[in-house]
């Protein structure tokens, strides 16, 4: 399946490519224009993208439904 590996540092992300081919883009993007730092991005699959924003719209999704169970529980 393919993945489109974002950059941590910039805007760079590779084009849609299967993981032999994405990995070394994005490690060599970060050799030319990143070489002091570890590699710290996202990878996007097409089925789920791995993004903070996401991570936050799911816990405050969570945190809306453990509200509404503990309102129920209460009456
Ligand atoms: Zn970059």
């Amino acid at each position: 399946m393919p993945n489109r590996y974002w950059c941590g540092a910039c805007e760079y992300r590779t084009p849609w490519l299967d993981e032999p081919e994405g990995v070394p883009q994005y490690l060599g993007h970060y050799a030319r224009k990143h070489p002091a730092e570890r590699p710290d991005g996202q990878v996007e699959s097409r089925r789920f993208v791995l993004r903070p924003r996401t991570g936050c719209l799911l816990l405050t999704a969570l945190l809306v439904i453990l509200l509404c169970t503990v309102g129920v529980w209460r009456r």
